[in-house]
């Protein structure tokens, strides 16, 4: 099979393995679709932290069930399937507790260990989610939306609430659509039109361009004075992230999706005055993508209109660094090693979108 491997910090090549067998408690899974993210973007870049070359990335992945290593799951096979990617290891104090999502082992699928970027892969049942309604690249939607979602949950949030999000990538326009799907008020913050145009079309929230003027009088406006009582900063940038406390209002919450190699930091009394809530949000667990999956099969998001690239697994050596261009107008990428109607897609000839 054709596996894709980052050999080093902007080096993809294309290699031939033996497709993979899958033991007991595990399906082989031909792979449909593979959305880029951020943290492929980063690995690519060699700015993710301790992460090593060489490396199949993916880990928003979908496909289609081939193979089970036991017979007791052969209904399995033939079902349409995501992914959830965080393998936890289900003893620590965090998983003990229902923290699957920061587990003190965690071990990601095209982070810690080889994705999805191959035409098959082996991964353990445990972690398959099957949907009879979804098409492979809403399948491969998920993960990223699940993000956004445990990120809601981190934050309590309620209906009616003013939300500010920062930063109009996939994690933020994420978040701005499920907090709308809950119910709240939402603005969107980023300095790039196109995505700015994008959550306002789109997803229907207020957005504000933070070049064109002071974000805090914006939202004070936005919020009639009261500032948000959620923040989300998903900008991965620390400037940006020390601001964000800026933001919220009295008795808010600030939850810091990003994560950056950097210190953040906040005036203390600004923090102590307003009884400010910090939360960190990391990944996501089962029960942010069983939100996802339900809402998505509601027809309740606008995940698709996120896809803004298509390319077939073998153009991904040269396309790569492209899709990590903003200026490209990229908002998710998506490699299509199979199109819906289950034709191959490893030729740029066949893939017509
Ligand atoms: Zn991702
Ligand atoms: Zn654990």
């Amino acid at each position: 099979m054709q596996v894709l491997v980052c050999a080093a910090p902007g080096e993809m090549t294309l290699e031939e393995t033996d497709t993979p067998q899958c033991g007991p408690g595990q399906a082989l899974l031909r792979i449909h679709c593979v959305g880029i993210c951020g943290t492929d973007i980063h690995a690519y870049g060699g700015r993710q932290p301790y992460f090593s070359y060489p490396r199949v990335l993916g880990h928003e992945l979908s496909g289609e069930v081939v193979a089970t290593g036991d017979d007791g799951d052969a209904a399995l096979v033939g079902q349409r399937a995501y992914v959830i990617p965080y393998l936890h290891c289900g003893k620590c104090n965090a998983c003990q507790r229902g923290r699957t999502n920061c587990c003190q082992s965690l071990e990601v699928i095209g982070v810690h260990r080889d994705g999805g970027m191959a035409e098959y892969l082996v991964v353990p049942i445990t972690h398959l989610v099957t949907s009879e309604t979804l098409s492979f690249e809403q399948l491969a939607l998920v993960e990223c939306l699940a993000i956004g979602a445990h990120a809601i949950r981190r934050s309590r949030l309620e209906t009616g609430e003013r939300v500010v999000v920062a930063g109009a990538g996939p994690i933020g326009m994420g978040v701005a659509q499920l907090a709308r799907a809950q119910g709240a008020q939402v603005m969107v913050l980023d300095n790039h039109d196109g995505r700015l145009a994008f959550c306002r079309d789109s997803l229907g929230v207020e957005t504000f361009n933070v070049t064109e003027g002071d974000s805090v009088e914006a939202i004070t406006a936005f919020s009639e004075g009261a500032m948000a009582d959620v923040v989300f900063d998903a900008t991965g940038n620390p400037q940006a992230m020390n601001r964000g406390f800026d933001f919220a209002g009295h008795g808010g919450r600030y939850v810091l999706v990003s994560v950056v190699r950097a210190d953040i930091t906040f005036n203390d009394p600004d923090f102590h005055k307003r009884e400010l809530t910090l939360l960190g949000s990391r990944n996501a667990t089962r029960e942010d993508f069983d939100m996802v999956t339900g809402l998505m099969e509601a027809g309740k998001l606008h995940e698709r209109a996120m896809i803004t690239h298509r390319a077939p697994l073998t153009d991904m050596p040269t396309i790569m660094a492209q899709w990590c261009e903003p200026s490209t107008g990229v908002i998710k990428g998506m490699v299509r090693l199979v199109d819906d109607a289950g034709t191959d897609t490893r030729t740029p000839e066949a893939l017509h979108e």
